[in-house]
């Protein structure tokens, strides 16, 4: 039959050797690959015993952030909400009442906050957006649940430990990323 394109090539089919055609040539550097990898540094990470050090640009579950004096630096802007492509945030804005100055730095608050984990990608706009330097994301995984309800996160589980109450538990959630 009449070919419709000149892309056909054909193919010249060389006679086997006799060591090609005993295969025992092919099977040697086979064989010689295999060994060649048994000598090689392996990647496998015996985890949890040993933990692999993450990428500095991993970003991990999000923080909720407080300045020196353990006061909540978010002010509820909705910045964060509005960058982020998932529609991931949501929040309701509060003001602080007289007495309230040591809970919050400035005059709105967020009275509650909520990141949806099972829609958030990880993107980080969220801690781009902000200009409070109130939210970012931390070097710790999002912990599994058996339960969609467990990855709706409210700001009891996103607020960092207060510094000046909980100096140590702060240190530990503040990890090496935010820079405040
Ligand atoms: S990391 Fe990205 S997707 Fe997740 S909440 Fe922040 S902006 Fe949204
Ligand atoms: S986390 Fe930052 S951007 Fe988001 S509402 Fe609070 S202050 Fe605004």
């Amino acid at each position: 039959m009449q070919a419709l394109t000149t892309r056909a090539k054909q193919v010249e089919r060389k006679p086997l050797s006799f060591l090609e055609s005993i295969y025992l040539w092919n099977i040697f550097k086979g064989m010689a690959i295999t060994f060649k990898h048994m000598f090689k540094k392996q990647p496998t990470v015996q985890y949890p015993e040993v933990k692999r050090e993450f990428s500095p640009v991993f970003r991990g579950l999000h923080v909720l952030n407080r300045d020196a004096e353990g006061r909540e630096n978010c002010t509820a802007c909705g910045l964060c909400a509005v960058a982020c492509p998932a529609e991931a945030i949501t929040m309701e804005a509060a003001e602080r009442l007289e007495g309230e100055e040591k809970l919050y730095r400035e005059e709105k608050y967020a009275a509650k906050y909520e990141i949806n984990m099972l829609r958030c990608i990880f993107c980080g706009l969220c801690e781009e957006a902000c200009p409070k330097d109130a939210i970012y994301l931390s070097e710790t995984f999002a912990p599994a649940s058996y339960a969609r309800k467990g990855f709706i996160y409210g700001k009891q589980d996103l607020l960092i430990p207060n510094p000046v109450t909980h100096p140590v538990e702060y240190a530990a959630a503040k990890g090496n990323r935010s820079s405040n």
